[in-house]
């Protein structure tokens, strides 16, 4: 056996396997190009779906003639020259791979001129002789920038090319690669043409530096097309920073929720990435909001120091490793976590004759959820104060009381005579309740338990009916008790169990209730890990009435997570979330009239009810206009 070197072509087809797999691949590097060469118009034309011909045309700085040759070669690069500078990097390139991967498995055509004084340069790499021997040049009078066209792609290399999916598949990519890197830069006009059809565009916004509010606006109507949602107001702004980095971050609020993971957009740095454990992160943040296998849709950015975080770690530069990785997680968990509490809720009403869940995106209308930010014609929908004759408030009848009788004003007042125009989406939703969110639970009138399931009531305006899951109702409320102070578990006191009750476990589940024994016994657990089980001598109350087994099992369930999801606080969480769920009343139990009381007391002093911990709705209205439908009174 012989050892010899490989020929710098064949070097080429390698390099082009670890960063080029598809047509999507070219015109992220071709567009990466193009942004830094400080373009300001971006032009991407495909044909059929990029397995044709992909063209990508911008307004940019150009390539000096004399570079042009340069450019294809490997590790050629005008953005690096000191191993040094990889730390405090802001250019997509750096690598000097791109061009001369792409142009090693296509036949690639580079049209480039840098200034209007100077000749351009058209270089060309048709062939295998091309490519081995030397590219062929000719002069270019275009327009200044740089234009490269890419034909064929893999011609050379069949068992790629045979890999690639139908046009449509690969026009898809090709799509969510332009408008994903368009929302980190609305200063840049962008347009995707295929097949000779204008597919997105984006016009160029002026300036380049936005502020977050002007990109929260931009993106607010990006999102609402990208996503396919009725209303840009339905948003939730996120807006944190710590001394390690800065995100800002529009999000879906709960109720709005996807099947998959497509519309969530994360970028670090203006880059665009694709990194499994930052949209972990960012699920964490929707944990108690969202039901599993659900996602949200999010344009979320993060900005650091280039010099603290490593985006050479992955070939595609789709992943992202912050040197503080675990403060940077925090902050995001924390940030979403806080917006998604404080979203605002505009009750739909609910049409029953549609078969779809309320509380997905199938049935926009009944999206559920109101934005911090709306147009100000429609201010006066949500922001009207209770007491002030506003038709959304309650009156202060007691609680359990029949309602007095009242002359109800109409359904909508404006407040101030504001004249509004009334938004036939929002319209839906204009029983809200006032901009705090708040319900007054005691005051509304109890009617009935349905099915041992849903409890009924009636607002104390006699305008609606509200149907509440009993059991998830009981379940938010009892977390955001324990999470406001966990010894509110054992401060409603503690059982003695008269005789220890032993549990036997696996030796799994064993070695994990050991592990979290501290704060099980500070939740007013009491007791001992024997061998193969436990012994149970004392548990809080709520818990009194439940399998215990169950409750064991449940707490060992629970994934301790890995890497950054592992902080004792989100433990803590889950922990609780499960105490919750276990201690709350179940479907087909009965709620007597005193613990309906005090649960009503108890979701009057915590800030948010909207959905269960598992991120299942909670309640439901009908109106009496809906029910007065129902029998054709309307
Ligand atoms: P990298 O981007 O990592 O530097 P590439 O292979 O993508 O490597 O590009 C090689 C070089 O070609 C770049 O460093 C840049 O100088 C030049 N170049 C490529 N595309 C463009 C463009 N659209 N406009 C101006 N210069 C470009
Ligand atoms: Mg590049």
């Amino acid at each position: 056996m012989t050892i010899s070197l490989l020929s710098d072509e064949v070097i080429r087809k390698i390099a082009a396997g670890e960063v080029i797999e598809r047509p999507a691949n070219v015109v992220k590097e071709l567009i990466e190009n193009s942004i830094d060469s400080s373009a300001t118009d971006i032009q991407v034309e495909i044909v059929a779906g990029g397995r044709d011909s992909i063209t990508v045309k911008d307004n940019g700085c150009g390539i000096k003639v004399q570079d042009v040759p340069n450019s294809v070669l490997p590790h050629a690069t005008s953005k690096l020259s000191h191993f040094e500078d990889l730390n405090d990097l802001m250019s997509f390139g750096f690598r000097g791979e791109a061009l001369a991967s792409i142009s090693a498995v296509s036949k690639f055509r580079l049209k480039s001129r840098s200034s209007a004084e100077a000749e351009g340069v058209e270089l060309q790499i048709l062939t295998e002789a091309h490519l081995k021997d030397k590219p062929r040049l000719i002069p270019y009078s275009g327009p200044v920038g740089t234009e490269i066209r890419i034909e064929e792609l893999f011609y050379n290399v069949p068992a790629r090319r045979h890999f690639l999916r139908r046009a449509a598949t690969e026009y898809g990519y090709i799509l969510e690669v332009v408008q994903a890197i368009s929302l980190a830069y609305p200063h840049i006009h962008w347009k995707l043409v295929h097949n000779g059809k204008t597919t997105f565009e984006s016009m160029r916004v002026e300036g380049e530096d936005f502020t977050e509010q002007e990109l929260f606006s931009l993106w607010r109507v990006k999102a609402q097309q990208m996503f396919q949602l009725p209303r840009k107001d339905v948003f939730c702004e996120v807006s944190a920073q710590n001394p390690y980095v800065k995100l800002a971050a529009l999000i879906t609020p709960p109720g709005v929720d996807f099947a998959n993971s497509k519309r969530m957009f994360t970028f670090a740095n203006k880059r665009w990435l694709k990194d499994k454990a930052l949209n972990a992160l960012i699920l964490r943040g929707y944990q108690t909001h969202l039901l599993r296998g659900r996602y949200p849709g999010c344009i979320l950015m993060l900005s650091c120091e280039p010099s603290l975080c490593d985006i050479n770690i992955h070939p595609a530069k789709k992943e992202i490793k912050f040197q503080y990785q675990k403060e940077v997680g925090s902050l995001i968990v924390a940030s979403l976590q806080k917006a998604l509490r404080s979203a605002h809720w505009v009750d739909d009403e609910p049409n029953f004759a549609s078969s779809s869940p309320p509380s997905t995106i199938a049935s926009p209308i009944t999206s559920s959820v109101s934005s911090l930010q709306r147009p100000s014609s429609l201010q006066s929908f949500s922001s009207q104060p209770s007491e002030k004759g506003g038709t959304f408030s309650f009156s202060s009848t007691p609680s359990f009381l029949p309602p007095a009788s009242s002359s109800s004003p109409p359904a909508v007042s404006t407040a101030g005579g504001a004249s509004a125009v009334m938004d036939p989406i929002l319209a839906a939703g204009r029983m809200n309740f006032q901009q705090d969110g708040k319900i007054p639970w005691q005051q509304l009138r109890y009617i009935g338990t349905f099915g041992a399931l849903y409890l009924i009531f009636e607002d104390s305006r006699g305008q609606r009916l509200m149907f509440v899951d009993q059991h998830g109702f009981h379940e938010r409320i009892l977390f955001e008790k324990l999470t406001q102070d966990p010894a509110f578990l054992y401060k409603q006191g503690r059982q003695k169990l008269l005789v220890e009750h032993k549990i036997s476990l696996s030796p799994s589940t064993l070695g994990k209730i050991q592990d979290n024994a501290e704060q099980l016994l500070s939740l007013g657990f009491v007791f001992s890990v024997d061998e193969g089980g436990v012994s149970i001598k004392e548990v809080p109350v709520l818990l009194a009435k439940r399998s215990l087994e169950d409750v064991f099992e449940a707490l060992a369930a629970i994934p301790l997570g890995t890497s950054a999801q592992d902080t004792a606080a989100w433990l803590l969480e889950d922990i609780l979330a499960t105490i919750a769920c276990h201690s709350a009343i179940r479907g087909g139990e009965v709620l007597s009239d005193q613990d309906l009381k005090w649960l009503l007391a108890c979701a009057e002093s915590v800030d948010f009810y909207h959905n269960c911990p598992h991120g299942r709705r909670v309640f439901y209205f009908v109106s009496k206009k809906e029910i007065a439908r129902w029998f054709d009174r309307l």
